[in-house]
């Protein structure tokens, strides 16, 4: 008799987990990634205790029907792909099929969810299914974790203060809100509200709501193109620095992703402007065929593999360098008066 056997689903569910649910901010992103994916305008995230005790995300997305509500719990359970060919043209920013079922395997949760003709109530805890019923009819979906890591103690005894989680949270809102200026977010923190931008589809405001109107006031626009990428996006005057590249927001297809390289090439294109220890503020979004842009490195979503890494690096280099040595000599010229 061999001693091998399938592994039932609320376990491999939680081994899954232990990479894609690091800490709470991974959840906020996961769910507000499944909003934005939905086609939300307006996208709500409330925080208790930095979202140990609880994470809610309210959305007037498209909603789910009764079936689909319980099968987003299943694990390669996904809407956003169909086959291989998907894979190499992903538009949106899930893919994956296991973000719900990994966060349910380690939480409690409950969903409220209605495509506007019927609505859906679903509750598990531990990964496992304790009701499903019908319920509001509110579009949109309302999804709520409480207890993250109770079933998993050692997870929990990862995490860091209260204010560090928290602040992983909000620089992840800072992002997302960069990078989808037409989409409305709130973000309160036991009752408090820390961020809200106006949804008004201008960059400018979002960075004001974020960096603060004086900042704004010196960000520079730029936008160009390659053969093969678009890039566009603020930069800021040398005048504005900062002790680190966590200023630098780098956007692939609308995803906001880490990427040491083109942090590097966006710095570098500063030279002689910024002392060399100092970074600019920037906001790079990068298009490009998803095709050239592989994001199925890791289960978090958050590196990405380029092709025709050089032409993009060389258009952000080119674009950035001219777009800071016009803005820096325009203020020369109009002097005299
Ligand atoms: P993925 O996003 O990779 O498809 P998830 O586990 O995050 O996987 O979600 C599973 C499915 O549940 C999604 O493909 C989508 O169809 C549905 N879903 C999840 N969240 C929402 C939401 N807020 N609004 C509408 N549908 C959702
Ligand atoms: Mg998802």
């Amino acid at each position: 008799m061999g001693v091998i056997r399938l592994m039932d689903e609320p376990l491999s569910n939680k081994i899954a987990a232990g990479e894609v649910v690091e800490r709470p901010t991974s959840v906020v992103k996961e769910l507000v990634e499944n909003a934005i994916d939905a086609g939300s305008t307006a996208i709500e995230v409330l925080l208790v205790e930095a979202g140990l005790t609880s994470i809610q995300i309210i959305d007037n997305g498209a909603g789910m029907d009764s079936e689909d509500a319980l099968l987003s719990f299943s694990r390669h359970a996904t809407s956003k792909i169909a086959n291989e060919h998907d894979l190499f043209r992903i538009r949106t920013l899930g893919f994956r099929g296991e973000a719900l079922a990994s966060i349910a395997s380690v939480s409690k949760v409950t969903l409220h969810t209605s495509n506007g003709e019927n609505g859906t109530f679903v509750q598990m805890e531990g990964g496992r299914l304790i009701e499903h019923r019908a319920g509001s009819l509110r579009k949109g979906t309302d999804i709520k974790i409480d207890q993250l890591f109770f079933n998993t103690p050692a997870r929990l005894k990862y995490l860091k203060t209260l204010q560090t989680e928290l602040g992983h949270s909000i620089d992840l809102m800072n992002r997302l809100a960069l990078s989808y200026p037409a989409i409305s977010f709130k973000l309160v923190h036991d009752g408090r509200t820390i961020l809200q931008t106006s949804g008004s589809g201008e960059i400018q405001r979002v960075i004001s709501d974020i960096y603060g109107v004086s900042i704004a006031k010196k960000m520079i626009p730029f936008e160009a193109e390659s053969h093969d990428y678009k890039i566009s996006g603020y930069t800021s005057l040398p005048e504005v620095t900062r002790a680190n590249k966590n200023y630098i927001s780098l956007f692939v297809n609308g995803r906001w992703v880490k990427h040491y390289a083109i942090a590097n090439t966006v710095h570098k294109a500063y030279h002689t402007f910024l002392p060399l220890e100092r970074q600019p503020i920037t906001i790079l979004n990068i298009e490009g065929d998803p095709y050239l842009t592989d994001v199925n490195v890791h289960p978090a979503k958050q590196q990405i593999r380029l092709s025709k890494e050089k032409e993009l690096m060389d258009l952000i280099h080119e674009t950035i360098r001219r777009t800071i040595s016009r803005a820096v000599r325009a203020p020369i010229i109009e002097q005299p008066k």
